[in-house]
């Protein structure tokens, strides 16, 4: 590691990776710091999926959008406890951003578009191998090829060191080693991601979310950028919204990817009574709340075989279908009673559910919830049922920050070379963070922070 450098990223996910980019094409020396084995974070994780209002699909299909529609969703979908000037740089930001992971990371995307809850028009773009490790592979290997860009892997920053008002470096711990050093610089960013995965610290700001809820998060998510912001007079904003996924593994509170047919529009969810209860495509939250109170806290989504064609999932995320296959997670049967009989569902109830759906999908209309996604029926076998429950995905609190994506302080007055980008930064996405939001998010924030660490040093 250098002693010193000009700009320090902590974290290597979406938003460190666009910042450390962005501030060495801006001319400058850059470490980037990532405290796991392995660099990409919880966007590694995800689906990649990314809110781009304005993009080439909906030209192509004609459908209308706009940055300010996206932002109405986002807002809207956080209960408007957002900063509205935040949401608007990221909504008018998407779309760019998008096409600097294409041409600056070589980023492809599917000819396909995805609708997530809460947003009131298809305008979610797909990574070609629909996962957020897309973007993250391809970034780490175009951040290699930078001269002036130092990747440092098993490397946490530990603190933020300031002299009087100003940063000067940051502490680090090399993880294998035990080795600790300073690095001298000019401006850090803070892109460390959230803390779903430290419980302490959830329960600290939100004491519902103990440890009996499990978390999508990768283990690196703990706040750590937090906790060092914070230490070096970061005001913290929101950090009492705590977002559940609705649709995770009960057994090991991971996404389920597979369960992204009903983003599709081509699942229903139902409980062990049979019943729909909730409109599957609301706001995660709306949805997580209505799952906890079915009984065993637990819902289940029905599909079919030529719905899953239809979206490809299946093949896509093979590795993951065949665990919860043979977990029973899934269970695929011929008929609705084989598909039910596992879990305990009534599969009475389920088929005069079924009918009932398919009739709505004929009328294009959902009396019972309103459902605003396309309407596909749910026909002939084979079907599939898989049981899901919440887990911690989300932490909408954190660094409070202002259009520049500088740190603020409790008067909020920018900390002079301080930022921060992406999840460890609060106050964008309200009480409840919509679907394919953080990507629109991360590389819009991540490169203005690049490019403002960048000029702050000059
Ligand atoms: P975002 O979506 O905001 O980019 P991610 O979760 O994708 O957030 O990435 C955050 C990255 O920061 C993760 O790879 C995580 O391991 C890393 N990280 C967390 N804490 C530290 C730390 N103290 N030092 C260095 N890296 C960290």
């Amino acid at each position: 590691l250098p002693a010193s450098t000009d700009v320090v990223v902590i974290g290597g996910g979406g938003a460190g990776f666009a910042a450390a980019i962005t501030a060495a094409n801006e001319g400058k020396n850059v470490v980037l710091l990532e405290k796991m084995g392995v660099f990409g974070g919880d966007t590694a994780l995800s689906g990649g999926e990314m809110a781009a209002p304005g993009n080439w699909i909906q030209v192509q299909e004609g459908i209308a959008d706009s940055p300010d529609a996206l932002a109405k969703d986002m807002l809207d979908g956080g209960d408007n406890a957002g900063d509205p000037a935040l949401v608007q740089i990221i909504a008018e930001g998407a779309l760019d951003s998008s096409q600097w992971l294409t041409f600056e990371g070589g980023i492809s995307w599917k000819h396909d578009l995805m609708q997530f809850g809460g947003h009131n028009t298809k305008r979610s773009i797909i990574p070609i191998t629909h996962s957020g490790s897309e973007m993250t592979t391809k970034l780490t290997k175009r951040a290699g090829e930078i001269d002036t860009l130092t990747l440092a892997k098993n490397t946490p920053a530990v603190e933020l060191v300031k002299s009087g008002d100003a940063i000067t470096g940051v502490k680090v711990k090399n993880s294998v080693t035990g080795a600790e050093s300073t690095i001298a610089c000019k401006a850090v960013v803070l892109a460390s991601g959230g803390f779903g995965s430290n419980i302490d610290m959830r329960v600290k700001y939100n004491p519902a979310m103990d440890d009996s809820i499990l978390s999508t998060d990768s283990v690196g998510a703990t706040g750590d950028g937090i906790t060092m912001g914070e230490a070096a007079g970061a005001n913290l904003i929101d950090m009492q919204y705590i977002q559940t996924y609705p649709v995770c593994d009960p057994e090991t509170g991971s996404l389920l990817y597979v369960g992204d047919v009903r983003l599709e529009s081509r699942a229903i969810m139902v409980n062990k009574e049979g019943d729909r209860f909730v409109e599957e495509l609301d706001r995660r939250d709306v949805l997580s709340n209505a799952i906890v109170e079915q009984t065993d806290g637990k819902a289940y989504m029905l599909f079919n075989q030529s719905n899953a064609d239809e979206t490809g999932l299946l093949v896509t995320h093979e590795d993951e279908y065949e665990n919860l296959e043979a977990r029973k997670v899934i269970v695929k049967g011929d008929t609705l009673e084989a598909a039910c009989e596992p879990f305990g569902v009534d599969a009475a109830e389920l088929a005069k559910t079924v009918e009932k759906w398919n009739q709505y999908c004929k009328d294009g209309n959902d009396p019972d919830f309103n459902f605003r996604g396309d309407f596909n029926a749910i026909e002939d076998g084979p079907y599939y049922l898989m049981a899901y429950k919440p887990a911690v995905h989300y932490t909408m609190g954190g660094l409070h920050i202002n259009t520049d994506a500088q740190v603020l302080d409790d008067a909020e007055m920018p900390i002079a070379g301080l930022y921060a980008a992406g999840e460890v930064a609060g106050h964008k996405m309200g009480t409840n963070r919509l679907g394919s939001c953080s990507m629109s998010d991360i590389y819009t924030f991540g490169r203005i922070a690049g490019k403002n660490a960048a000029a702050f040093t000059a």
